[in-house]
């Protein structure tokens, strides 16, 4: 392992080079590992990254496992991997902000290099690991009080051409929920915007990683290469594949004690209720109601809850 201290990433044909970044944040250094395969055939370049948030802890094991594991040998083209996007928030145990500053690293894309700490990170990664690529795949899951079940984010910007192609990617994943659609500030997004097909997946969470899941999660970015010929094989039809083309969050009003109702997955009717935040003692301060017909596909499962936090989301 070399430490690399500029901001281009070396590439070898037939190699795989394992260095760690550091970038220079706020008078202070993060460290960000890549992992890049150079592949002896001739293919686009992809990046994939894992740990934008630092407690998906899946994604972040099948992120490594990826890089760590292809054969230059068989790859077509480039693969950069960063498994670990944010080594401030995974050492930190941090939940949805980055450890850096109170911002979600994945809202301050494509970032900027004179913002805040978190738009210096996001900046950073934007130029040196996403646009460059010809693809990007960016690795998550549920958060370290989130349960989620898989789904993958196809961001829709407008750009017919590369919205389809971030569709052909959600498709080939093979999992099971795709929502055609994005969070403002995202990686995926801003790499859509830049013309860059992309999606976002999301497997496991609660801050555990079960073999299962990672191997899922691998193997989901494994279909996605495939299907994009950096590796040989063909690529399967999912079955029963959904595709949610509205993606509803519930949030707090307030600050309290959580009672879901409902477990993820499960089906619901607009209005229905879906759970509610009680005071200290149990009297209730807002109860939680489905804004459309839909499945649950992501529920907080803390009992702490802060006012204006995520509760849970719909697919419909
Ligand atoms: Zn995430």
């Amino acid at each position: 392992m070399t430490e690399l201290t500029v901001t281009k990433i070396p590439i070898k044909r037939g190699q795989r080079i394992t260095q760690v970044a550091r970038v220079p944040i706020a008078g202070a250094t993060v460290e960000v590992p890549v992992i890049t395969i150079g592949g002896v055939h001739d293919g686009p370049r992809v990046a994939v990254t894992g740990g934008i948030h630092g407690a998906e802890y899946v994604a972040i094991e099948a992120a490594r496992r990826l890089g760590m594991s292809i054969d230059p040998q068989e790859l077509s083209g480039t693969l950069v991997v960063v498994p670990i996007s944010n080594t401030t928030a995974f050492f930190s145990r941090s939940i949805y902000t980055s450890g850096l500053d109170t911002n979600n690293l994945n809202r301050m894309f494509p970032g900027d290099a004179q913002g805040a700490p978190s738009q210096v990170l996001a900046g950073w990664l934007f130029r040196t690991i996403i646009q460059p690529s010809q693809y990007y795949i960016d690795m998550h899951g549920g958060d370290m009080i989130e349960a989620l079940v898989p789904f993958v984010l196809a961001p829709q910007t407008g750009n017919a051409e590369v919205d389809a192609l971030s569709l052909a990617m959600a498709e080939a994943s093979g999992i099971e929920r795709i929502i055609a659609g994005d969070v403002a500030g995202s990686t995926s997004g801003a790499a859509a915007a830049a013309g860059i097909p992309s999606i976002l997946a999301e497997v496991g969470g609660q801050g555990v990683w079960r073999e299962e899941e990672v191997a899922a999660h691998l193997e989901s970015t494994l279909r996605v290469l495939r299907r994009l010929s950096l590796l040989p094989g063909d690529v399967p039809a999912a079955l029963d594949q959904r595709t949610y083309r509205t993606f509803a969050w519930m949030r707090a009003e307030t600050r309290g004690l959580f009672h879901p109702s409902v477990r993820v997955g499960e089906q619901v009717r607009d209005g229905q209720h879906l759970g509610q935040i009680v005071d200290y003692f149990g009297n209730p301060l807002q109860s939680v109601n489905a804004v459309t017909d839909g499945e649950v596909v992501f529920l907080v499962t803390s009992l702490a809850i802060n006012a204006g936090d995520p509760l849970l989301a719909l697919g419909a």
